[in-house]
């Protein structure tokens, strides 16, 4: 059997790109947090398969990364502004930063990576 590979999105702030990396590597391990996958990684490595670029990605942004949970019926994903930088915790849809004060950044909030 393959592995599962998962690609990043693109065009969107690099924390939100490894924050939907990772939901993806979540839920297919059925892990509810992230330290989960990381504690369980050789056996994980098994089922899917991660570039080094991708592994990179997620270890710059492990920080973000621990803020997810993934549970059946409840997802904790963040957002992160383009314009700021920064990111937050976002249960649902989150239209403008949060994350500082005046800023008029449009967040992207993180949905689990596509299969590729
Ligand atoms: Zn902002």
């Amino acid at each position: 059997m393959s592995r599962k590979c998962f690609t990043a999105p693109t065009g969107v702030p690099e924390v939100v790109a490894a924050a939907s990396l990772a939901l993806a590597v979540m839920q297919s391990a059925r892990a509810e947090r992230w330290a989960d996958v990381v504690a369980d990684a050789r056996e994980i490595a098994r089922d899917i398969a991660l570039t080094g670029d991708q592994v990179s990605l997620l270890n710059r942004h492990a920080g973000a990364l621990a803020l997810l949970r993934a549970r059946s019926g409840s997802t904790a994903s963040i957002a992160g502004c383009p314009e700021c930088g920064r990111f937050q915790i976002a249960a649902s849809t989150v239209k403008t930063c949060l994350a500082t004060t005046g800023c008029t950044g449009a967040m992207v909030r993180a949905v689990p990576a596509r299969a590729s």
